[in-house]
């Protein structure tokens, strides 16, 4: 059984990301520049955020945070996301999710320059994505192709299903899996929560994407064996034996899955840290728009 690493694979793809940065820099360009925007203090946020903020860094990007209270009104933060869509300086930035609910998440994205727009959730860019045109891949399913590629993992003419249906990670996922290209080429079924005789149809699965956000959901009995499977799922359980009294699990059971599988992610690990380096790959295509425009 082959663990399928994302830590590795991640820490390749900045890697590549800080050489392209370090040519920049050498020709007296400037670095690209990622922002993020946090409202509120969910803990969840403020670690992904730092998280997106160090990673900029690593590979020598510029990153910048802007942060609000709670209650900061839609029309404030619509303000914001305007003086970020004209500041040439910033190439692409992020809302952090969930906002607060007096917001209206679909305005919010909505004002996003669909150029600046990293997470890819414009629905410029989505209506791309479902056109096969070129845009910002959501950077879970990206990143998550992305380790399907370097990892070796067959994908034409393969069963593939995709558990959940968010627009963030499911629909684009199973979008990207129905492509037609030598890393994709698979036959697709998207279920949720209405599928019937789920464990049924999942058990059809060579390749089986679980992001439905139940910690482990996903038992043995509803694996092939052999198949390659895909946890997204983050959740944090207690466990007093860490010194943290926490530790992650995923969507997956992983214990009663991996020995049934060829191949699978581990929470954490797996498509985490993919997520990330996906976001950097879309902070560089900004960039490269960006320069486009100023040269024009
Ligand atoms: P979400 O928006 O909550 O969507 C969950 C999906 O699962 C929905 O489509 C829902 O169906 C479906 N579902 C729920 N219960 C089901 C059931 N019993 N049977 C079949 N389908 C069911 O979740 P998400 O944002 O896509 O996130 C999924 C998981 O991935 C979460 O654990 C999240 O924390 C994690 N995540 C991880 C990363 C990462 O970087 N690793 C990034 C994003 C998300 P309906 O549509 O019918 O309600």
């Amino acid at each position: 059984m082959q663990i399928i690493d994302g830590k590795t694979i991640s820490a390749e793809i900045k890697k590549e990301i800080a050489a392209e940065v370090a040519g920049l820099i050498d020709k007296g360009q400037r670095a690209p520049h990622m922002a993020a925007i946090l409202v509120g203090h969910d803990g969840a946020s403020e670690t992904y955020v730092a998280s997106k903020e160090k990673n900029c860094h690593s590979v020598g990007m510029t990153s910048s945070v802007y942060r609000y209270e709670e209650n900061i009104s839609e029309q404030a933060l619509l303000e914001v996301i305007s003086f970020l869509n004209g500041d040439p300086e910033v190439d692409g930035f992020i809302v952090q999710l969930p906002l607060p609910k007096h917001m209206n998440v679909d305005r919010i994205i909505a004002a996003i320059d669909p150029d600046k727009d990293i997470d890819g959730f414009h629905p410029m860019n989505m209506g791309r994505l479902v056109l096969g045109e070129d845009t910002f891949i959501p950077a879970t399913p990206y990143g998550i192709m992305e380790l399907l590629k370097r990892s070796g993992i067959e994908t034409v003419g393969k069963e593939c299903v995709v558990l959940g249906r968010s627009n963030i990670v499911g629909t684009p996922m199973a979008l990207l899996m129905s492509r037609n290209n030598e890393h994709a080429n698979a036959t697709v079924t998207l279920c949720h929560s209405k599928t019937r005789n789920l464990a049924e149809v999942t058990r059809r699965a060579d390749i089986l994407v679980a992001a439905i956000g139940k910690p482990g959901f996903v038992k043995a009995d509803m694996v092939k064996e052999g198949a390659v499977v895909v946890d997204v799922g983050i959740h944090r359980i207690e466990d007093t034996s860490k010194q943290s009294g926490f530790r992650l699990i995923g969507d997956v059971d992983y214990e009663e899955v991996a020995p049934k599988c060829s191949a699978i992610t581990p929470v954490p690990g797996g498509v985490g840290p993919m997520t990330i380096a996906a976001l950097l790959v879309n902070t560089m295509k900004a960039y490269r728009k960006n320069i486009a425009k100023e040269k024009r």
